[in-house]
């Protein structure tokens, strides 16, 4: 039974990048940059230890960190928190969504969330017993018609379907903008529509921002600075994916006091405390000079625009992502409809590892919408520029 409902199952992600290392294929699957931090950040944390932060740091984070969360709402967003009581550190993003589910779902209780969604939404719903329920995104073919970027994919979200989907019965929005897989990010009306309903259906709202410094075109939008979100939302950020150093496994919330101390009272349970030393090397990180971030930004773009350019030439139709590390392509135009077959062939056939969008999904049998994405397919740009141009050889060589 644990191995059928996926607790004790590896992660596709663990499992693609298993494949890759075996197979000495690109890894275009898993999310991570192979490109170092700012060197500040990474000299922050050599320092650190050397000057003895090696023991247990405070369970909420240390006061240093907190208050450079807080520093970094108000200097991007005009959010305001109290670093002593609005601001918890975590062991990643990761724990911050355990904890907040941990904290907020009862057993029945249902969350919902976008189709497709990140994988570890799915498990701790399970895991906490709640009922997952899902609004799919929308796919559409952009041509003459509908303008601009002729023969792409877009992929958007339907503010009225958001609406009608959030009841009395929900409990939580688990909100995922940027998103992953699809770097797409939420238009202003679907942020109303999330608001509008929580607040009339006296929902709370998890939002996953982890993504927040890494987009391509507009300002990133925290949806706790909507009118009357702010009260109800609890934002998770993330130092791997905004200071490139997922290995560190920093994140953090930021909600009004009585949220954070329900997510702190599961924290300590979990974990208890995260990684004493790079604690303050992230709140250096957090610090720096909006330059930092906009490089950081800068270089995905470079890498976005080699991706997009090489799945367009060998016939895929693609998605445009305005954020994060991924692009979606569909690639039926070269015969291929089954994006999880696909997957499991592409490493020994053309030496590139890629995750299927529908390992994000569940099938239509378990209430889901997977069939609708079957033909997706997602593959990382956040890898250095070696990597990118083999993979990019390899992939026209196979095509
Ligand atoms: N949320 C999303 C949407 C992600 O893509 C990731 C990382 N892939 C996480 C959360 C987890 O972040 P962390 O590494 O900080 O635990
Ligand atoms: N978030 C990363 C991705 O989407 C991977 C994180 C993980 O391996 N769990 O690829």
């Amino acid at each position: 039974d644990l191995l059928r409902d996926g607790r004790a199952s590896p992660t596709i992600f663990a499992r693609m990048s298993a494949r890759a290392a075996e197979l000495g294929a690109m890894n275009l699957g898993q999310g991570f940059p192979d490109t170092d931090p700012p060197p500040a950040v990474a000299e922050a944390a050599v320092a650190a230890i050397r000057a003895g932060a090696n023991q247990y740091p405070p369970g909420p984070g240390t006061p240093e960190l907190r208050a450079a969360i807080a520093r970094h709402q108000e200097r991007f967003y005009g959010l305001s928190w109290d670093p002593a009581r609005e601001v918890l550190v975590t062991t990643g993003a990761t724990e911050a969504i355990a904890a907040s589910i941990l904290a907020l779902v009862r057993p029945g209780d249902e969350v919902l969330t976008l189709e497709p969604y990140y994988d570890s939404y799915a498990a701790m719903i399970a895991l906490a017993g709640g009922a997952h329920r899902t609004v799919p995104l929308t796919v559409e073919l952009i041509d003459a018609t509908v303008g601009g970027g002729e023969g792409d994919l877009r992929l958007g979200v339907d503010p009225a379907a958001l609406r009608a989907a959030i009841t009395d019965a929900t409990r939580l929005i688990l909100v995922n903008s940027p998103h992953n897989p699809t770097g797409i990010t939420l238009p202003p009306e679907a942020l109303t529509a999330i608001v509008e309903g929580a607040a009339a259906h006296d929902a709370i709202i998890v939002s996953d921002e982890v993504y927040e410094h890494l987009v391509f075109d507009d300002a990133h939008t925290p949806i706790a600075t909507l009118p009357g979100a702010r009260e109800r939302t609890i934002t998770i950020g993330s130092a791997g994916k905004t200071l490139s150093v997922t290995g560190w496994k920093i994140g953090w919330i930021t909600a009004p006091s009585e949220l954070v101390t329900a997510v702190t009272g599961v924290k300590q349970w979990l974990t208890y405390t995260s990684g004493a030393p790079f604690q303050g090397a992230v709140a250096t990180g957090l610090d720096l000079p909006d330059e930092e971030f906009d490089a950081i930004a800068d270089d995905l773009r470079r890498r976005r625009d080699g991706l997009l350019a090489t799945l367009r030439g060998i016939g895929a139709r693609v998605s445009v992502p305005a954020a994060g590390y991924f692009v979606v392509a569909d690639l039926s135009g070269l015969g291929e409809v089954d994006a999880a077959a696909l997957c499991e062939r592409l490493p020994e056939e053309a030496g590139v590892v890629a995750i299927p969008v529908p390992a994000f999904c569940r099938d239509e049998a378990d209430g889901g919408h997977a069939s609708r994405f079957a033909s997706l397919v997602r593959f990382a740009f956040c890898k250095d520029d070696a990597t990118m141009t083999e993979a990019a050889c390899r992939l026209e060589a196979w095509a």
